[in-house]
């Protein structure tokens, strides 16, 4: 079995299923794979074994403290995961061994692209202009209705690329409009070691970092990495904890904490909301919504954009273009910018 990278023609929310020809020319050109990706089985067969044997240069993981016997606790997203040996959190890349948390997915990438910026979604950063998007697998949410769930909800074949190569490759192809690296498709956030890393390499080619997150972090791990991040799109589910609490497994508070905080930084902050009938898309849910992101300032860019059943998800239909339209004039009476997504 070969540990072939996915070229994965998806974006973070909804469109993976709209593949194009061109970008995965593109990208087949663009991509030169570690050596023994393109090896043969007999080679990748080495490769998995000296991992094994070379377990302890696996990267240890940031933000954990040790519990009882062996166990490890996590302190980098609010779960607070309580891991045995051998196991890992609900993210599923950061992993107990021998009593250390290990950053099981640093390095490891299952997806690259180049993209228009607008397709991250954000409108309103260098429009016009395209960013080396990759990912990983992974996720610390649980939403039945994942969009991207084929990388973000189990743990898929990968290639080891270290973050100077990823740099390089970002640079090679600044020439033709790429403004730096994209972390997305699944969520960034729990390969921090590996985000940070990245990101301060970037900025000293002069070029940018951008993240499409969950925003789903604690605030110390989050402030730590904030002033590496020139923009990101954050994912806020639902003005509502009930929301994130059925549907994603998770909790509203450290996400509004995430865009508060971004906000008032110097990063570049866009909002996505996927509008799911019935369940998200109350008039007075996106009022409050619209409401409370003005509070943080008017100026933020504001995406509504329109589910379709993924995931565990058969339902509900997709929401009409009408219904999408009214949703947007009413928070453009709180917001400047409010753009449709997936129309
Ligand atoms: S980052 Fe992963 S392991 Fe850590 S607390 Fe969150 S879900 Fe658990």
């Amino acid at each position: 079995m070969t540990r072939e990278l996915l070229l994965m023609s998806c974006t973070a929310r909804g469109l993976g299923h709209h593949v194009t020809a061109v970008r995965h020319m593109i990208l087949t050109v663009l991509w030169k794979p570690p050596a023994f990706v393109m090896g043969s089985s007999d080679d990748i067969a080495q490769v998995e074994k000296d991992e094994d044997v070379c377990m302890s240069d696996k990267m240890i993981a940031r933000y954990w403290e040790k519990a009882e016997a062996r166990n490890v606790r996590c302190l980098l997203c609010p779960h607070a995961c309580h891991i045995r040996p051998g196991r890992t959190g609900r993210c599923l890349v950061r992993k107990n061994i021998d009593g250390q948390l290990i950053a099981n997915a640093y390095g490891e990438i299952s997806s690259m692209s180049i993209d228009p910026i607008e397709k991250k979604p954000l409108k309103h950063y260098y429009p016009g202009s395209s960013i080396l998007s990759v990912g990983s697998y992974g996720c610390s949410l649980s939403c039945d209705f994942c969009q991207n769930w084929t990388i973000a909800q189990r743990e898929v074949a990968t290639s080891l690329v270290e973050p100077e190569q990823l740099v390089r490759q970002a640079a090679d192809y600044e020439h033709a409009g790429n403004i730096g690296l994209a972390f997305t498709y699944n969520e960034p956030l729990i390969n921090i070691e590996y985000v940070m890393d990245c990101a301060q390499m970037i900025r000293k080619k002069g070029l940018k970092t951008v993240l499409i997150t969950n925003g789903y972090l604690n605030s110390t791990p989050f402030l730590d990495l904030l002033p590496y991040v020139d923009a990101m799109n954050i994912d806020l589910k639902a003005y509502s904890q009930t929301f994130y609490k059925d549907i994603c497994f998770g909790s509203l508070k450290p996400v509004i904490q995430s865009i508060e905080a971004a906000s008032k930084s110097q990063c570049h902050v866009e909002v996505t909301t996927l509008i799911m009938p019935g369940l998200n898309d109350q008039e007075s849910q996106i009022e409050a919504l619209a409401v409370w992101l003005a509070s943080l300032s008017p100026e933020i860019p504001l995406h509504l954009t329109r589910y379709f059943p993924a995931y565990k998800r058969a339902d509900p239909d997709p929401p009409s273009l009408s219904h999408m339209k009214h949703l947007a004039d009413l928070a453009r009476k709180y917001l400047t910018f409010v753009e449709l997504g997936n129309v």
